[in-house]
């Protein structure tokens, strides 16, 4: 191999070392190359597994019906969309896609984004200034906070929905400020739990402080597919829900759901909207395949509930709100461990660690899809009772 110039020895000094310390704190990430295919089944570097670590709680990632919509538009269209929507790259399919999830939100209007990180980096700064407050959960998802940054406003967290304390920061601190905002994860993704969006929208109403949720993982899931606002009868106290149709959707892009006006103001302020090339035909067709399966069969948008609900009750843990359940193990080495041995045993299943959750609670992230057989999770239950995973000891 060539070997680096002298110049890039500082550069590569830093980084070795950054690599070292992530190696000797059992933080160091690898990509492992995942052949999905239907029923949750994947190759994960030459294995055959069982995936239980997903976000595609429907399997509308491998839907025929799914993958045709996109072949179709594909073909219409071609494979990219040629530049920004605000240039030449706004494709039919997107106007009927946001009336589609705008209708399935019943939000008044919607406006979709090349992804669920990008909405929110889009979203939160074309809203939010200096002058301004916002009061967000301490584990609400990392692209939130980038875009809380972005936003230049004074950010305040309040403990895992603790909406006492919610309550004290917006004592302490609206007063001070112009505009404040309140932000949420509709559904959390690595502890699975719900936000209590009807306490946080009294509290947002009391404070003039816009209520915003994250439903990446609650769209499809919840509420009848419809989200965390429905679900927990919060609708109309809500007006900025965010999600994405990355993860029950299947295919890929974030989208801002609410008033008419606010989706409006995204197409002249939102720069991660503006300044990056539209989302490509063939994906805005598989999502709209999508939701209008999700709205044909609400069998399948039951069933990732109620198989991670059988799985906890087996495991003595906690009954979930949603299909993601966290098996917490605290130190990341032994996380490492049980999932290596779940691999062996023929089920994928990631270890999530710091900095993705906090120091000491890492844990095992198992989350359930429509498309799992019951044997599946059967079989799951049984290879993790054998492992010891889960809380034997704990009363029913
Ligand atoms: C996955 C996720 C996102 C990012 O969505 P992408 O479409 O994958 O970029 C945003 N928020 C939450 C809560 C998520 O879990």
């Amino acid at each position: 191999m060539k070997q680096s110039p002298a110049h890039h020895k500082s550069l590569l000094n830093f980084v070795d070392n950054k690599l070292h310390d992530l190696e000797r704190k059992s933080r160091r990430r690898s990509l492992k190359t995942s052949a999905r295919s239907t029923g949750m089944r994947t190759k994960c570097d030459n294995q055959d597994l069982i995936s239980f670590t997903d976000n595609d709680y429907l399997g509308l990632s491998t839907h025929p019906e799914v993958i045709n919509a996109s072949i179709k538009a594909t073909k219409t269209y071609g494979v990219g969309a040629g530049a920004s929507r605000l240039v030449s790259g706004n494709h039919p399919l997107y106007d009927r896609l946001e009336k589609k999830i705008a209708s399935f939100k019943q939000c008044e209007a919607a406006i979709i984004f090349g992804s669920g990180y990008m909405a929110n980096i889009g979203i939160i700064p074309a809203l939010m200034a200096s002058s301004d407050l916002i009061i967000a959960d301490e584990l609400v998802h990392t692209c939130i906070r980038s875009g809380m940054a972005l936003s230049n406003a004074t950010c305040h967290f309040f403990k895992h929905n603790d909406t006492v304390h919610a309550k004290q920061l917006l004592e302490t601190y609206r007063s001070h400020f112009q505009k404040a905002m309140i932000i949420v994860d509709g559904v959390y993704s690595m502890d699975g739990d719900i936000a209590p969006l009807k306490e946080l929208g009294v509290l947002s109403q009391m404070f003039d402080a816009w209520l915003m949720n994250d439903d990446a993982h609650a769209l499809g899931t919840i509420g009848g597919g419809r989200g965390s606002a429905i679900a927990t009868k919060a609708h109309d106290l809500v007006p900025l829900q965010m999600g994405t149709l990355s993860k029950a959707i299947g295919a890929y892009g974030g989208y801002l759901a609410g008033p008419k006006p606010v989706i409006e103001l995204m197409k002249s302020r939102a720069r991660s909207l503006i300044y990056t090339t539209g989302l490509p035909p063939g994906t805005i067709a598989a999502a709209i395949k999508a939701i209008e399966i999700i709205e044909s069969e609400p069998r399948r948008v039951e069933r990732p509930l109620q198989l991670a609900q059988k799985f906890a009750k087996d495991l003595n843990l906690p009954a979930p709100d949603s299909p993601i359940v966290p098996v917490f193990i605290g130190k990341e080495r032994p996380t490492l461990l049980a999932a290596e041995a779940l691999a062996r045993q023929g089920f994928q299943v990631t270890a999530i660690r710091p900095p993705t959750v906090p120091v000491g609670t890492s844990r095992l992230r198992f989350t359930f899809s429509a498309t799992h057989l019951d044997s599946d999770v059967d079989n799951l239950i049984t290879a993790c009772l054998n492992l010891n995973l889960g809380n034997p000891s704990r009363e029913q």
